[in-house]
């Protein structure tokens, strides 16, 4: 079974609600699908097991030998990747996008494009579990792609390790990667907070799952923060007959755990935060 953890935004609490659900009772593999922000490796420290190197993008480079200095280059890339540093032509690897303009305009043939190797997939074994994660190297794109590998080697690391359960933890916002995180899985657990940029961005991320015909869920997190902006949310849920899976009071707690590399389980087992997390996930496993 795959359970994908995502939000319409970040800063909702989604991969403290991840790290929960990975360190519930029984043995998980964890997939951290928050390509650009992964965390789940920081947590739960995981072994060194297998690394891939990602191809995401390719960027140019210059060959001085070649280069006259004239500065084109410069005026036509569109990313500002290019400037005059110290009176010489230099390729900010950041900014570059990969497009090959510079490299086709270029009068001697001086930039030439190369595979960006910085990006990579780990895999590992972490206190409840196995764990796939990657990471996305800065300036690099093509976010979805990394994730349907690790997605794939989660999979496979399940099947070779007998772990019925997958718990990914999703990119924020409602691009690519995200598609790439909830396609084909069991269960989608959209967090949520009672804000007005909160209920616009659920309802955003519901136009995407129900569109994929995923059957999905809502924890309404820090819902005590404001009361009435988390019962306008249970009623859009209960409108479009969306199930809220729990609602989750602020409880500085939660942070304290994860200062302190543990989920809020591992840290109070039995506080009324581990309860209410329990309860929604015994509630979408069995749904
Ligand atoms: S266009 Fe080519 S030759 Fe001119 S500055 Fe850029 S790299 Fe050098
Ligand atoms: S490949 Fe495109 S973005 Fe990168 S430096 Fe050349 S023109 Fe700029």
């Amino acid at each position: 079974m795959e359970i994908a953890v995502i939000s319409g935004k970040g800063g909702t609490g989604k991969s403290s609600i991840s790290a929960a659900f990975a360190t519930l009772s029984e043995k998980v593999v964890l997939a951290d699908c928050d390509v650009d922000a992964a965390n789940m490796y920081i947590l739960f420290n995981p072994t060194h097991e297998e690394e891939q190197v990602y191809i995401g993008s390719q960027k140019a480079v210059i060959y001085y030998s070649l280069c006259t200095n004239c500065g084109l280059c410069v005026d036509y890339c569109r990313f500002n990747a290019i400037s005059f540093i110290n009176n010489k032509v230099e390729i900010s690897e950041i900014s570059c996008d990969g497009c090959k303009l510079c490299s086709r305009i270029c009068p001697t043939k001086a930039i030439t494009m190369v595979d960006s190797d910085k990006s990579r997939m780990y895999s590992g074994t972490f206190r409840n579990g196995k764990m796939v994660y990657g990471r996305l190297a800065p300036g690099e794109e093509n976010s979805g792609k990394l994730v349907n590998i690790i997605r794939d080697k989660a999979k496979k690391v399940s099947k070779e390790n007998n772990l019925n359960t997958i718990i990914i933890d999703g990119p924020p916002g409602i691009g690519c990667p995200v598609i790439s995180t909830i396609t084909g899985v069991n269960h989608v657990v959209i967090i949520t907070e009672p804000t007005i940029s909160g209920l616009h961005d659920l309802k955003r991320t519901i136009e995407i799952t129900s569109k994929f015909n995923l059957k999905t869920w809502v924890i309404i997190n820090k819902y005590d923060l404001n009361v009435e902006k988390a019962y306008q949310i249970e009623k859009y849920c209960s409108s479009i007959n969306i199930k809220v899976a729990a609602k989750i009071p602020f409880d500085a707690k939660v942070v304290e755990a994860m200062v302190h590399c543990k989920s809020i389980i591992e840290l109070n087992p039995s506080s009324e935060i581990s309860h209410l997390i329990k309860n929604a996930y015994t509630l979408i496993t069995n749904g």
